[in-house]
């Protein structure tokens, strides 16, 4: 036998029957000792009990209690790219950072939406620095922070994903997601950029486990009006990707 290394009393299933067995068995006997009359008559303690505390585990069992579950799941780290101060790439009066900023807030309402906990780099129009995003990973069950790619081609275009090899799977699927929501293609291996093999070297943001969604081209004016028109549909897919990750399908 092995014991599972946990506080059983935060469950009802626990609870209940003990407060039945209380009521039902202690309490009734000292009230007595106090009265000195016999509250629930002997032939019927047995059955009081056997039927009482069984239904009572059952009821605890089936009353949902969504706060274990969301303990034990962790919670996802959602963050923007760059920050208040630091506006990224820039094309026109276009800053990445604020692009980043509405799918940080998109995806985290879709997360929320199907009861996951999340937490941000800031709510609103709020993108606190790399640094307050990097200490978010530690503690989460998966971190992703948003970019856009610049190139000086302005036909470069293409949807990546950067993370350490054994995120590989979930990279291409973020990829995936993104790529078919805004009608782009994926660059790398199939989406999935092993920041060994990145131009940009290696990434504080990676090395601590997080990933790196590179949306898109913010030089490309194409790949940025499919970004514009689409980035709510793309945030759903990406929303869905980590939800099936939580949950280990
Ligand atoms: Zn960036």
């Amino acid at each position: 036998m092995k014991f599972i290394p946990e506080n059983v009393w935060k469950y009802l299933s626990v609870k209940l029957p003990v407060l039945g067995a209380f009521l039902l068995g202690v309490l009734p006997v000292l009230i007595q000792e106090g009265i000195n009359t016999q509250l629930i008559p002997t032939e019927y303690h047995a059955l009081l009990l056997s039927v009482v505390l069984p239904a009572l585990a059952y009821i605890g069992r089936k009353i949902a209690q969504p706060q274990l579950h969301n303990q034990s799941l962790g919670f996802a780290a959602i963050t923007a790219g760059h920050s208040n101060t630091d506006p990224g790439a820039v094309n026109g009066k276009i800053k990445e950072a604020d692009l980043v900023v509405n799918f940080r807030n998109a995806v985290t309402h879709y997360l929320r939406e199907a009861g996951l906990q999340v937490k941000t780099d800031g709510t609103g129009t709020k993108n606190d620095p790399l640094s307050a995003a990097v200490k978010l990973i530690k503690g989460s069950s998966v971190a992703v922070e948003f970019h856009m790619n610049a190139a000086a081609s302005k036909q470069a275009n293409g949807i990546e994903t950067i993370a350490l090899p054994r995120d590989k799977k979930l990279a291409q699927d973020l990829s995936k997601a993104v790529a078919d929501a805004l009608g782009s293609r994926l660059r790398g291996d199939n989406g999935w950029i092993d920041q060994s093999k990145s131009a940009r070297g290696r990434l504080a943001y990676v090395n601590a486990g997080g990933l790196i969604v590179e949306l898109g081209f913010i030089s490309n004016e194409d790949e940025l009006a499919r970004f514009n028109a689409r980035y709510w549909l793309a945030a759903k897919a990406v929303a869905k990707v980590l939800i099936n990750y939580e949950k280990g399908a």
